[in-house]
């Protein structure tokens, strides 16, 4: 049997590039569908792989891309992920995130692709009621976020009922670190996420780091989160892959290392990889930040055989470290 294609939506974002490269070390063909809005071209570094630059709601070039190439999956990457944002603009995220990928489905379904394996989050479960958080907790999500994306979970959900359409809806806790071969890393414009801005505030190009309140319920008052590795997510994705495209049922499962930890531990570890203090300055808790959210790992490993291989957020760190310290600054040129 010849090499499977796989097409990938969003392939040039952060989780995207990483997933992209794994597969295509792993023999898969890989095409990739960005529009280029938060994706970067020079994430997609190997050879052979087509990055083909338009939406997901494009259904004319998503049919000719079907003519074109038998594909055996689709991943679907492509989404905005700004949850302050998709407050004040719902309708973006709703439109984005909910809407565009019924055309990607639409197509599938006209051509008979029934694997598909979609980027969720652990904010569909909203304030959690019990940790760490199993799948069957309630789907509760308190931003337009979290909501555009439970609506696809649900979307999926009917697509098997009504044309068997098998899907993997991975929902994943804190992506966080960078390729450990430095070739590729994080590049928000804006960046939110607390590991890129320790280091930012670390080298200078923010003032400081304001940590999000110091009075939650937690041992050291600040916020905990479940740090998985985005080469941990890649794998999962393939995973996850291989047992949709080899029948296995649709699923919905976590992505986290089921270990918690907290700002204040992420800071410290990051004093101990620069070897430099992190410029700190004490603030408000931000609006909907629950204080706790760490995965419960298990259904992954029972269902796909997949585990988290990094589990302290040092590696994180370590790798998202070298990709900002490198040359170029953590930043793609484009
Ligand atoms: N955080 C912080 N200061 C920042 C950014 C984030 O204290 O400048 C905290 C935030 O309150 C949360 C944790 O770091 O508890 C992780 O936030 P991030 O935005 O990286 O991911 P989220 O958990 O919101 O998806």
């Amino acid at each position: 049997m010849g090499r499977k294609t796989i097409l990938i939506a969003g392939g040039a974002g952060y989780i995207g590039s990483h997933t992209v490269r794994l597969l295509n070390a792993e023999g898969y063909k890989v095409v990739v569908l960005d529009n280029l809005v938060y994706g970067h071209r020079e994430a997609i570094v190997d050879e052979g792989v087509e990055l083909v630059i338009g939406a997901v709601g494009d259904r004319e070039l998503l049919t000719k891309l079907f003519e074109e190439h038998q594909f055996a999956g689709v991943i679907h990457f492509a989404a905005y992920a700004y949850v302050g944002e998709s407050v004040t603009d719902p309708l973006k995220y709703y439109r984005n995130n909910t809407a565009e990928p019924l055309t990607l489905l639409e197509v599938m379904s006209d051509f008979g692709c029934k694997s598909f394996v979609f980027s969720s989050t652990c904010a569909t479960y909203g304030e959690p009621q019990k940790l760490p958080l199993t799948e069957d907790h309630p789907q509760d999500p308190v931003s337009p976020y979290g909501k555009s994306k439970l609506m696809v979970e649900w979307i999926l959900d009917d697509c098997d009922t009504a044309w068997g359409l098998k899907s993997a809806a991975l929902r994943y806790f804190n992506a966080s670190g960078c390729a450990s071969d430095g070739m590729i890393g994080e590049d928000h414009d804006p960046e939110t996420h607390l590991i890129p801005l320790v280091l930012k505030a670390v080298k200078g190009e923010i003032p400081e780091l304001t940590v999000f309140g110091t009075d939650y319920p937690t041992p050291d008052g600040t916020c905990i989160r479940d740090y998985i590795h985005v080469e941990d997510l890649a794998t999962a994705h393939l995973a996850a892959l291989r047992h949709l495209i080899e029948g296995g049922d649709s699923i919905q499962c976590n992505l986290g290392t089921g270990v918690g930890i907290s700002v204040k531990e992420i800071i410290d570890i990051a004093e101990e990889v620069t070897g430099k203090k992190v410029p700190l300055s004490y603030g408000e808790r931000r609006a909907g930040d629950p204080a706790q959210l760490v995965a419960d790992p298990k259904m992954a490993k029972d269902v796909l055989g997949w585990e988290a291989s990094r589990k302290d957020a040092r590696s994180m760190i370590e790798t998202a470290w070298k990709w900002m310290s490198a040359s170029h600054g953590g930043r793609f040129s484009e």
